[in-house]
């Protein structure tokens, strides 16, 4: 460690490593709760070459690295093991402002979300991806993470957002795709490697990000539905009435919804009571014709006995106050004492069988247990908690993920905390073949090492 920092201090200037009592009490962990160790030490660079300097000497000293952004995950990814020195991106927050004639926006890998949408709307543009911890997760998190969010229905996740990307890998060595060309077949698109990657195959130091046009305006909906069939029948109806411009589409389950209600800290759009709610928002160019359609949408499907009562937002404030709600169910379940949260993807064609297989099995391990469910609906993506921290809930809801031929990890990524069950979700071959790709970028194995997948010859 000493001759790291011996090295390192001149490269890295004044503030550029912290240790010993400098070392802040939430760098042991990310929004999984601080189970990590407090490391030794932070190193900070402020520009992409410090951030060489640093991966070239730890991978000379066979140094071990963990990279954190916003400590805002929930995989556990950022959270240090013994030995290992943080790299944080902190000091690397600039965001420029939008070149209108690509539509693009680039950004340091430590600027937070927040900034860079606001950077975006600022020129009339939008970032397509909005994620609750937007004041503090990093750009550089999100494309380590590949985050989801909301308006992935309408936008994608974050890979689709990347036009180009600048990353460091574990030599050292400076990769960049900066220019964000629309085509570019001149051999491997490397840039997609480090999307989702978890910071295992390099550090990401500048991103280019796509834009678009921002909506005239938002339309939203809070509805009350009798059960899976209705909301997949409404969400096909939607699909089909309002195409592009279905932005969001967030089922609530009714324990969660009630749980939430029973607070009485929220203004609550609708009474509690109803087996399952939705979100749904549409954002297009005509906010009225898009209000006309949604209306009759869900006329057509209430008269047909598919969703109860239904409100539309009427001003900015019920606008807002559905959000709050939307962004207070994670808040809630963050709370309880002994919740485990599985972030899961099933096909749409499943996802109804999957939910009454799952809550069969969760119930014969513990029938006492509640579920509580929630998320991005539209793209298969639940959010799925159960209250019990009884092990074998999580063997039984992976497996019924699995036999749903699902992901373990929809959108939040698999750091240490999923990794015991990525064979759930990938095969021998496949995590094999991750391996050996880790293996080519990082030999020494010195980045975010045992994330994911252990390497061979680890415990
Ligand atoms: C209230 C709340 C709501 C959330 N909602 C969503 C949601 O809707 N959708 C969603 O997808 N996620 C959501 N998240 C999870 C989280 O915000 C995302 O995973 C986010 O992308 C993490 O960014 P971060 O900067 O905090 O990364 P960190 O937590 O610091 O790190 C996450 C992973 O990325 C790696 N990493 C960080 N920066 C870099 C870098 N520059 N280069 C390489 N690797 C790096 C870390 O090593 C770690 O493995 C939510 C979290 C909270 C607290």
């Amino acid at each position: 460690m000493s001759a790291l920092l011996d090295l390192l201090g001149d490269t890295l200037g004044p503030g550029g490593i912290q240790t010993g009592a400098d070392v802040e009490a939430r760098r042991r962990g990310d929004g999984n709760g601080p189970h990590g160790v407090l490391p030794d030490c932070v190193l900070r660079p402020r520009t992409t070459e410090e951030v060489a300097s640093v991966l070239a000497t730890c991978d000379r000293l066979g140094q071990r690295v963990v990279v954190q952004g916003g400590l805002t995950g929930f995989a556990g990814g950022a959270r240090p093991l013994a030995g290992e020195v943080v790299l944080s991106l902190e000091r690397m927050r600039g965001v420029a402002p939008p070149d209108p004639a690509s539509a693009t926006i680039l950004a340091e890998a430590g600027a937070p979300l927040e900034a860079v949408q606001q950077a975006a709307g600022s020129a009339g543009l939008l970032l397509g991806v909005d994620i609750g911890a937007r004041g503090s997760c990093t750009i550089g998190g999100n494309v380590a993470t590949n985050a989801g969010g909301i308006r992935v229905l309408r936008y994608g996740m974050f890979r689709d957002q990347v036009a180009g990307l600048e990353v460091v890998l574990a030599d050292g060595s400076v990769l960049s795709s900066l220019s964000g060309l629309r085509k570019d077949n001149a051999g491997y698109d490397l840039k997609q490697l480090f999307i989702g990657s978890e910071g295992t195959l390099g550090v990401v130091t500048r991103a280019r990000l796509r834009l678009h046009p921002k909506p005239a305006g938002e339309v939203l909906a809070f509805v009350a539905a009798s059960g899976i069939a209705a909301v997949l029948d409404l969400l096909a109806r939607l699909r089909a009435a309002l195409g592009a411009s279905l932005s969001a589409y967030e089922m609530i389950g009714g324990t969660l919804y009630q749980a939430v209600a029973l607070e009485g800290a929220l203004r609550m759009p609708l009474a509690a009571g109803a087996p399952l709610y939705l979100i749904v928002e549409v954002t297009g160019a005509e906010p009225a014709r898009d209000r006309g359609r949604l209306e009759a949408v869900l006329g057509a499907a209430a008269d047909e006995g598919r969703v109860g009562d239904a409100v539309l937002a009427e001003s900015a404030r019920d606008i807002a106050d559905i959000w709050r709600l939307r962004e207070a169910l994670g808040r809630y379940t963050l709370k309880l004492a002994k919740v485990q949260g599985f972030d899961i993807a099933i096909g749409l064609d499943r996802i109804a069988a999957f939910m009454e297989k799952t809550g069969r099995a969760v119930a014969a391990v513990s029938p006492a247990a509640r579920v509580l469910v929630f998320g991005h609906l539209g793209d298969g993506n639940l959010h799925y908690l159960v209250d019990d921290d009884d092990p074998a809930i999580a063997k039984a809801v992976y497996g019924c993920v699995a036999e749903a031929g699902g992901s373990i990890a929809a959108e939040h990524g698999v750091g240490l905390d999923k990794k015991p069950y990525l064979s759930y979700s990938r095969s021998a071959a496949e995590i094999n073949a991750m391996r050996r790709l880790k293996a080519a970028f990082d030999p020494k194995g010195i980045l975010n090492r045992g994330r994911i997948f252990d390497l061979s010859g680890d415990p």
